[in-house]
């Protein structure tokens, strides 16, 4: 996908401007750095390869040539994104999981950013503020998607198993396509951020709802419980093996199904 293929694709998207590289460190980068300079709201940073793609807490992210679907949106806070920050990776998951069910494909979301297809990794978000003093200024919104089969990492470089939409639809995917189906999906559930149907949505879309899973931070012990759902602001419902409901918060926490 060329620059041109893509102008054309997302031509009826109302952007606020596209950067796009055939070759870059890191989207997410390249999109704070727009930001810094003024980057109108729903300014799009798009590369066909990252070279230091990013996962959360510097891990990386494998983004080869002519395979993924690798971009960072800009986006200016509105009031309901100023009211509830952390819905904005909830938003990115929701996004891809509309045009996956057009596909015939449904997106469970591994709270907190991960989407799966088939109980494999399928695309990982990567949401960074941009604060000044206590205000929020701007959101870069990345998303690396596995379009075609050849943005799958080898399997010596996941933890986790992966996939691409393509290896799980069966068939060719128009990159150009899915991509607009993406960002057109974006846009329309950024307008209902603050609603009841987005967190219900969310909520509906997680996996391993009602399961036995573990959740921890860093070196921390995993808190074990079943999955129940979200907090308003995107936090994790467990009920924990005495009964009790724990809120897991929402951050830089890994989940998986307990054995
Ligand atoms: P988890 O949330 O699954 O515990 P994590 O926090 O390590 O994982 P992220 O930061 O969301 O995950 O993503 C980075 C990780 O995802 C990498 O460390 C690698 O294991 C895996 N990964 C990297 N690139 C891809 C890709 N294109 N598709 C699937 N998985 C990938």
């Amino acid at each position: 996908m060329n620059k041109h293929e893509l102008q054309d694709a997302l031509a009826s998207l109302p952007l606020g401007g596209l950067r796009y590289f055939a070759s870059v460190g890191s989207t997410n980068d390249e999109a704070l750095a727009w930001a810094a300079e003024g980057a109108k709201d729903l300014s799009l940073v798009v590369a066909d390869e990252q070279t230091a793609g990013r996962g959360r807490s510097g891990r990386k992210w494998f983004t080869p040539p002519a395979a993924s679907l690798t971009f960072s949106l800009i986006l200016r806070p509105t009031a309901a994104e100023r009211t509830h920050p952390t819905r904005t990776t909830g938003l990115g998951a929701l996004a891809l999981a509309d045009p996956l069910r057009t596909r015939g494909l449904a997106a469970q979301i591994k709270w907190p950013n991960d989407v799966l297809i088939n109980g494999k990794k399928a695309a990982g978000i990567l949401v960074e503020s941009v604060w000044t003093g206590g205000t929020l200024d701007a959101s870069i919104l990345g998303m690396g998607v596995n379009a075609l089969a050849a943005s799958v990492p080898p399997a010596d470089q996941i933890l986790f198993p992966a996939t691409s939409i393509e290896s799980e639809f069966g068939a060719s995917v128009d990159r150009a396509e899915l991509f607009r189906d993406i960002l057109a999906s974006l846009i329309g559930w950024r307008s209902r951020l603050d609603t009841h149907e987005f967190m219900q949505a969310w909520e509906d879309a997680l996996a391993f709802r009602g399961e036995r899973v573990q959740a921890w931070a860093g070196n921390d012990l995993p808190l074990i419980g079943t999955l129940l759902g979200l907090e308003p602001d995107g936090s994790l419902r467990l009920r924990d093996e005495h009964g009790n409901p724990v809120t897991v918060q929402f951050g830089e926490i890994h989940l998986r199904q307990a054995v």
